[in-house]
């Protein structure tokens, strides 16, 4: 699960992490107040879930109150990287003297916590990764021995802190590696970790990623999912409990097993279209559960086709058929509609599509290159419209 900056950075302030004064505003004439109250130079910044937003247009600086007002004009209400920013975040903007990065997260290999610190920070850390990884200095956590004081020092050493920053940072860090275990975080991420004309750590941005399955230990953190969602149908998706990932296609996909789907997601790109979303029905397939599903689906108002891919094991073909065939009807949709069915009972389940005059496809090839030429057909009689 992700959460906003600012919710993140709340996170910080518990934990003693310098962030910047800063409020969340909604509305312009709030980032022009906030302006005037501090006095000083102010940073408005697009609270949105993208990564990249000061290169997107998200995050301005602005000098007076009216520059301010102006900047978070340019940011509310507009998209940024396809998402509407309904909220900013304003703060006093920093004096940087030098951006570093500094991020915690799981390393799945050794089995152990990773913390990365690097002294390019304010850039891409994969875009770093890439291109010159030796400047990502990395220090595993043995779990049985937790974060050693000597071990911070060795990084300190190597990115060059002199001695009264390397104590700051070693507070710093400490307290950013306790929030990322009481948090049960996947991720803690501070890009740039700021070091000011002052001689000060701070964090510019915060970027904290929560294991889903351990969200139900902290129930102080279930009402920030709330907050936290951008988009409409992964929430109302959440309420259903049906795992269901928007992405930014045209061809709504569902199926019966995770593996299934985001196999089903690569064909259809491997034909040339693009998946409007990852949604898996799960087992048993209840008729309940494909009406709820397929509704979900179309919720999204940029689909032009759709992909039911089902594999009957224990579920069987002609009943999964029989739930999906009811769910179409009772939506009344017209956007077209591609099947592919294997397994058990796979012939009987074919011939109740094929009487309703639904287009099955013979095999996983054949049925997403299909839906793809049915959704681009679809596409241009919309478009001519
Ligand atoms: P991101 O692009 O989504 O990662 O957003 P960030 O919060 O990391 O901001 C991007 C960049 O904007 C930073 O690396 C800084 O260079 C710049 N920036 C952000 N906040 C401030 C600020 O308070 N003062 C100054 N001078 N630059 C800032
Ligand atoms: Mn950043």
């Amino acid at each position: 699960m992700k959460i906003h900056e600012y919710q993140a950075k709340d996170i910080f302030k518990h934990y003693d992490i310098p962030v910047p004064v800063s409020c969340v505003a909604r509305d312009t004439d709030r980032v022009r107040t906030f302006a005037e109250e501090r006095g000083k130079k102010v940073v408005v910044k697009a609270q949105v879930h993208v990564g990249g937003r000061g290169k997107a247009g998200g995050i301005k600086l602005a000098s007076t109150p009216d520059e301010a007002f102006r900047a978070a004009g340019e940011i509310i209400g507009k998209r940024l990287k396809g998402l509407i920013v309904d909220k900013v975040l304003v703060e006093e903007a920093i004096n940087i003297k030098k951006e570093y990065y500094l991020g915690i997260t799981i390393d799945r290999k050794s089995r152990k916590n990773v913390i990365m610190l690097s002294t390019e920070g304010g850039v891409d850390i994969e875009e770093v990764a890439a291109r010159s990884p030796e400047k990502i200095e990395k220090l595993y956590i043995d779990p049985a021995f937790g974060l050693k004081d000597f071990e911070i020092k060795k990084l300190c050493v190597k990115a060059n802190f002199h001695k009264g920053l390397s104590r700051e940072f070693a507070h710093f860090l400490k307290s950013l590696y306790k929030l990322y275990l009481e948090h049960d975080a996947t991720l803690a991420e501070i890009n740039p970790l700021v070091l000011t004309e002052e001689e000060k750590l701070m964090a510019g941005d915060a970027k904290i990623l929560l294991d889903d399955n351990a969200i139900f230990r902290h129930k102080e953190l279930e009402t920030l999912q709330e907050i936290a969602e951008d988009d409409p149908i992964e929430q109302e998706a959440r309420k259903n409990n049906i795992p269901y990932v928007r992405l930014e296609g045209d061809i709504g996909i569902m199926g019966n097993g995770a593996g299934l789907v985001m196999t089903t997601l690569d064909m259809v790109k491997r034909e040339g279209g693009s998946p409007a979303n990852f949604l898996d029905i799960g087992g048993g397939g209840s008729a309940e559960k494909t009406r709820q599903s397929l509704e979900l689906i179309t919720m999204d108002k940029n689909l032009n086709g759709i992909f039911i891919n089902i594999f009957g094991g224990i579920t069987r073909c002609d009943e999964a058929a029989k739930g999906i065939i009811e769910a179409i009807k009772s939506l009344d949709l017209s956007i077209p509609v591609v099947i592919r069915l294997a397994g058990t009972r796979e012939e009987e389940g074919r011939k109740l599509f094929e009487a309703e005059g639904f287009e099955v496809g013979r095999d996983m090839n054949e049925a997403a290159k299909k839906v793809v030429e049915l959704a681009g057909a679809y596409r241009a009689r919309r478009e001519n419209m």
